[in-house]
């Protein structure tokens, strides 16, 4: 379901590489003094994103999700397979987002600049995902096989933005490539021209990326929080993993699913944080 969970793409035909990317001085300091938290009126406490991601410039990050985002959507466009502006599953997805949408920039306030963009595929997969700067995707196996209500839409694309949000994507990326003081010592000694030679080689992997067990946790409880700030109701976080693990008894190796075990863990945690995001959603239920 994301980049950011992984690989939640098509397949792997449908990856391209990023263009070259020209390494940037100034933005990477720019970058690597600013920290990301949560807002400060969260009601699930994730932290402090990681520094690490500072390594990799956020831009460039995001220029690669929304070149990798076209060509894939090309890509199903050629067979087909990309959903028109009037097909109804697509307007669904495009209403929840445009509710989701507004309560993302206290995450990142980079996210104020993004162009956010809604797409639906032709596939059977069970796969969505949000690249980094706004992009996202929802594969029709995913609402199909698991005949997401709109609630549970909504739990799937909270989680996917706020792998974006959370800038994971970046931070794997950084930490894929060596430790954070490898790559610390590396920009100094090396010039920071080198971490734009990083950010290219990672930005071809967008879309196969892993991401950890805590960012999944993050991506959860965030997406969970962004949700119901909607007035989408926090028990379809526990339904959603619930059918997610019934779907991954049937169909073992589906991508979303192999990146994004279901397991009671997952769950546990999900019911342990709705009393903290109840009243958001009563709340805009009543607004
Ligand atoms: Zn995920």
């Amino acid at each position: 379901m994301c980049t950011r969970c992984e690989p939640l793409v098509p397949s792997a035909d449908l990856l391209s590489r990023a263009s070259a990317w020209q390494p940037r001085r100034a933005f990477l300091l720019a970058a690597a003094g600013a920290v990301l938290t949560g807002p400060a009126l969260a009601q699930v406490n994730v932290g402090n994103a990681s520094m690490a991601r500072n390594l990799v410039p956020a831009d460039r990050i995001e220029a690669a999700g929304v070149q990798q985002y076209g060509q894939l959507l090309e890509k199903a466009r050629a067979k087909g397979a990309l959903a028109g502006d009037g097909n109804a599953q697509l307007q669904r997805l495009r209403t929840i987002a445009t509710r989701l949408i507004p309560f993302a920039t206290p995450w990142n306030s980079r996210a104020q600049q993004w162009k956010w963009e809604v797409n639906l595929i032709g596939s059977k997969q069970i796969n969505a995902f949000c690249m980094p700067g706004g992009k996202i995707a929802f594969f029709t196996g995913i609402l199909e096989q698991l005949k997401l209500s709109d609630d549970e839409v909504a739990m799937v694309m909270g989680h996917e933005m706020a792998h974006a949000l959370r800038e994971h994507a970046r931070a794997r990326m950084a930490k894929s490539a060596g430790t954070g003081a490898a790559l610390s010592i590396g920009a100094q000694l090396l010039g920071l021209g080198q971490m734009g030679d990083l950010a290219a080689r990672a930005g071809t992997q967008l879309l196969t990326l892993k991401f950890s067990r805590s960012d999944e946790t993050e991506a959860d409880l965030v997406g969970l929080e962004l949700a119901a700030r909607a007035g989408y109701d926090p028990q379809a976080s526990v339904s959603l993993w619930k059918k997610m693990a019934a779907a991954s008894k049937n169909q073992g190796g589906l991508s979303f699913l192999s990146t994004h075990p279901s397991g009671p863990d997952r769950i546990q945690q999900l019911e342990a944080n709705l009393p903290k995001v109840e009243k958001l959603y009563r709340e805009a239920k009543r607004g």
